[in-house]
């Protein structure tokens, strides 16, 4: 009996532990998946989660230790044993796993997301890249730059990866180009987009707009263009350094992947002294697009083809 005891506290402290471990590593997935509040309230159920793991595992001890159950079950003991508890356990489950389960695309597309830098794609389009993903489009990202002038090339290359591990993108690759030199390795550049548009075969290609002041941000666009000459879907993000003359006309609507997008910005740490990359400026930016485009948020962006069949539903 008192063995009994032992391995059920124990199994269920352990049980307890393996839920927490497993969130914990999963955290940007769902930080991604589910609001920053539905994270929150995870996250806080967990941790009394935490807590009653400890009581089990408390349990478990002085049964072990003292050769004996434990001694008169108190109100603590009753609840943790509760069918309410274990009831209100499954349905937590179940809520967080629909959550997860996003609305799938009949008409699955693939497509090349290109960035200058580490952050380009982010700061840009990233709730559309999220979005696109959960509707189980393929996305291959392609950056050209550590963006070593706008710091540490080692850590920006760790965060790129990290946010593209968050947006959940099925590949990225971060090339070894001149960061601020792009537009002097132009040639280059378009062999390296024409080889991977050999590989992925995308329907839809995203890159940086000609409305741009950052030297690198135009040299990426106009090499996308070489590069993707006989392509039929080539479309062009906001960077924060796009000018004036920038006028979207095709939008995505990311209502419910504004907070997706502000938390994937934050995976580039390095670059938070950054105005652009403040929550206020990226939260103005989705308001502002989603106005123009009739809607609560939305990213914008030029067209220079979409062809109707290769863009599909995103
Ligand atoms: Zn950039």
């Amino acid at each position: 009996m008192v063995l009994l005891e032992v391995i059920g506290h124990a199994a269920a402290a352990l049980a307890f532990i393996v839920v927490i471990v497993l969130t914990v590593r999963r955290r940007q997935r769902l930080a991604r998946t589910l609001s920053r509040n539905a994270t929150i309230a995870y996250r806080s159920i967990l941790g009394v989660s935490g807590v009653v793991a400890l009581i089990h595992a408390s349990y478990a001890l002085e049964s072990l230790v003292f050769n004996r159950t434990v001694s008169s079950p108190d109100p603590l003991y009753m609840a943790l044993h509760s069918p309410a508890l274990v009831a209100l356990s499954v349905v937590l489950l179940f809520l967080v796993s629909v959550k997860l389960v996003a609305e799938r695309s009949p008409r699955p597309r693939r497509i090349l997301a290109i960035g200058a830098h580490p952050d380009d794609l982010e700061i840009a389009c990233g709730a559309t890249l999220a979005k696109m993903r959960d509707a189980g489009h393929s996305i291959y990202a392609m950056i050209l730059t550590c963006g070593e002038a706008g710091g540490d090339p080692a850590i920006r290359l760790r965060e790129a990866h990290h946010g593209a591990r968050f947006l959940d993108v099925n590949e990225v690759e971060v090339l070894n180009f001149n960061d601020t030199e792009l537009a002097d390795q132009v040639n280059e550049i378009t062999r390296a987009i024409e080889a991977r548009i050999r590989t992925y075969q995308p329907d839809i290609i995203l890159t940086h707009s000609a409305h741009d002041q950052h030297q690198d941000h135009l040299a990426v666009h106009q090499a996308t263009l070489r590069a993707a000459r006989n392509h039929s879907a080539i479309l062009c993000y906001e960077s924060p350094s796009v000018t004036r003359d920038f006028q979207p006309t095709f939008f995505v609507d990311i209502d419910g992947y504004l907070d997706v997008k502000i938390e994937s910005v934050r995976t580039h740490a390095d670059q938070r002294r950054k105005p652009y990359v403040s929550p206020e400026r990226v939260r103005g930016i989705a308001v502002f697009r989603g106005g123009q485009a009739k809607t609560r948020y939305a990213e914008g962006f030029e067209v220079v083809r979409a062809l109707a069949s290769a863009v599909g539903d995103i």
